[in-house]
């Protein structure tokens, strides 16, 4: 599901051969978006999926704002993390209804935003019920309220884990009875839960076990409940195969399970939503990023090309976002598809700084300055997850074909 159609030897997305695209777009480097690759994993989620789940994209994964305008109507809500992704959101059209925020340290200031625009908080601790009953009271608009809960269960097969044990993301599953508590004290409005486990797992018998253990979970926490549960998000976290061996994520397993808290929901709570907040897997594979190579060195043997893009656009591709071992993201000389010649290469970038590879020792077709690298894989955690300041280069663009 990334970008594989070529015509006369160049790779296209939407359709547009790449030297074309670079044209278009009036510089390298650039991330490019391909709308129909996009909707189709939508559609093929969906597909996938027992009927009636809410299907929410994780704003976090990409916020460019053209994107999450692109993918506000074909999903059924949008998941945000700050107030700079909430104005994204609600400048996308969403309806706030339909508008989560999560977020482990929020201001003041975000939560009177979120009580403002009328969203679901997802609250993290007690600071938050006093902070949403002041903001509820001065503003007279009811605060909607859901209690993100760290559960007492680890999640298998993450790549990074964001509930288990000690973390600073929700509320301890054994605290959530007093939250429950103070939020009725507070007459904030209960509307229910939201567990977040981990991202990047490519394990569908695993994201299946915590959505069981997090739907148990939750029918045990809302016995403490002031009113009746009106929404549990059960997170996502579905992950991408970027590195050799990796296999796309199963999700027969992640459908049974959803299929069986749906059954023991009809009869608990029939009038409560599921939800799953997905990012990654919604865009990580449509994306590419694309860069020209200035230069190519040879040092003592061996072959570097040195291109215009680098760590300061894509962090992710260099290792140096939440990587434990340096792997490589597929890649390809985008104007060079149909050689099967190949040479053993580095690409880096033009930092002054060793971290700057996009990939190390690779076999391409021989690359001449002026050829266009690609990064596949680049859809989730690029530009917004880069250090685009790092030694003053110029920002990337970014595309929707
Ligand atoms: C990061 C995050 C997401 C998105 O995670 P992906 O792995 O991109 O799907 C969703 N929800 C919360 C609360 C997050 O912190």
């Amino acid at each position: 599901m990334r970008p594989s159609e070529t015509l006369d030897g160049e790779l296209c997305v939407g359709g547009i051969p790449l030297t074309r695209l670079a044209e278009r777009v009036g510089q390298t480097p650039f991330y490019a978006y391909d709308r129909h690759l996009l909707a189709a994993r939508v559609a093929s989620v969906r597909a996938g999926l027992p009927h009636g789940i809410g299907l929410h994209y994780a704003v976090k994964a990409n916020p460019w704002p053209a994107l999450v305008g692109f993918m506000r109507p074909l999903v059924d809500g949008l998941d945000v993390a700050s107030s700079g992704e909430l104005a994204v959101a609600l400048d996308a059209g969403v309806d706030p209804m339909h508008v989560s925020f999560a977020g482990p340290g929020k201001r003041e200031a975000e939560i009177a935003q979120a009580v403002a625009a009328g969203v679901l908080v997802n609250l993290e601790s007690f600071r938050e019920v006093e902070l949403l009953a002041r903001a509820s009271e001065r503003l007279g608009l009811p605060a909607r309220v859901a209690v993100r809960v760290n559960p007492d269960f680890d999640l298998r097969g993450a790549g990074m884990r964001m509930g288990g044990g000690a973390k600073p993301f929700g509320v301890d599953a054994e605290v959530v009875p007093l939250v429950l508590r103070a939020i009725g004290d507070a007459g904030l409005r209960f509307e229910g839960f939201h567990l977040y486990p981990g991202s990047q797992n490519l394990h569908g018998a695993s994201i299946a076990q915590a959505l069981r253990q997090s739907h148990e979970l939750v029918v045990r926490l809302a016995e403490g409940a002031s009113s009746p549960v009106k929404q549990i998000n059960l997170g996502g976290g579905w992950g991408i195969p970027y590195f050799p061996g990796e296999q796309a994520l199963d999700l027969a397993p992640v459908a049974e399970a959803l299929a069986e808290i749906q059954g023991s929901m009809a009869s608990e709570w029939p009038a409560c939503r599921l939800v799953l907040e997905l990012g990654r897997y919604l865009v990580g594979e449509a994306g590419v990023y694309v860069a020209r190579v200035l230069d190519r060195k040879v040092s003592r043997g061996q072959v570097f090309l040195v291109t215009d893009g680098g760590m300061h656009h894509h962090l992710a591709a260099s290792g140096n976002f939440g990587q434990v071992i340096r792997r490589n993201y597929p890649v390809a000389v985008g104007n060079r598809m149909d050689l099967t010649e190949r040479e053993k290469v580095s690409i880096v970038g033009p930092l002054c700084t060793p971290l700057d590879v996009l990939a190390d020792r690779v076999e391409l077709p021989p690359a001449y300055p002026g050829d266009l690298v690609v990064v596949f894989q680049s859809g989730a955690y690029g530009a917004s997850a880069s250090p685009q300041a790092f030694l003053g280069h110029p920002r990337c663009a970014e595309v929707l074909v």
